[in-house]
């Protein structure tokens, strides 16, 4: 059992058409100020990355912030974290944001939000890191990927192990149980 100080969290820099999804975001971030971790997300004030980060921030969390320089305006970077790094792009935006994390956890959102859930995931597969990956499933919102993810199983492209390895949560409680009880599988090219 790992304790968990600080968790990326993932989620759309639009807010989705359902009211639940902010509600999801909002408690999570409650949540983690109550348990006293640290959140760490994209630097954003806008979408769900507004509503996590506010949520968090209000229950007296420490919230860091990674923004990339072109997106301060477009995200409108958020004006009261604990820390802001801004970096030159993308790609040193994951990089810090998941060293800063000790678990990531992926919220309803876009292409974005896929794109860094599954960085952190392969990187897990390929060794590069072993820290729990997590989605947070919100009204049903992931299942059509649980079931692209299941369909890869069945067709030989990923290991079921592997696939286990990805957790699934749908309340605060349950994502920061599950990320503490997590032991990391064998990397795939292990030797
Ligand atoms: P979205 O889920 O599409 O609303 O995006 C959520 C977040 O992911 C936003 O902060 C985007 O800036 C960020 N994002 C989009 N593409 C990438 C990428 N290639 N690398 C890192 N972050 C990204």
């Amino acid at each position: 059992m790992s304790r968990m100080q600080r968790i990326a969290v993932y989620t759309g820099s639009a807010p989705g058409n359902d009211p639940v999804f902010a509600a999801a975001a909002r408690a999570v971030g409650t949540r983690l100020g109550e348990a006293g971790i640290a959140l760490v997300y994209g630097g954003g004030h806008t979408g769900l990355m507004g509503v996590v980060s506010d949520a968090a921030l209000d229950a007296g969390a420490e919230v860091f912030g990674v923004i990339p320089q072109a997106l301060v305006n477009a995200e409108l970077a958020h004006p009261r974290l604990t820390s802001l790094e801004i970096v030159p792009d993308m790609h040193v935006r994951k990089m810090r944001m998941a060293e800063l994390a000790d678990g990531f956890v992926a919220l309803p959102g876009g292409p974005g939000t896929l794109e860094e859930l599954f960085e952190a995931w392969t990187w897990l597969q390929l060794g590069f890191h072993a820290k729990p990956v997590a989605i947070y499933d919100v009204d049903g919102f992931w299942q059509p990927l649980l079931a692209m993810l299941d369909h890869m199983v069945a067709s030989g492209f990923m290991a079921g192990t592997f696939r286990d390895s990805l957790i699934v949560v749908h309340t605060p409680d349950e994502l920061l149980a599950e990320l503490a009880a997590w032991e990391p599988p064998t990397p795939k090219f292990a030797r």
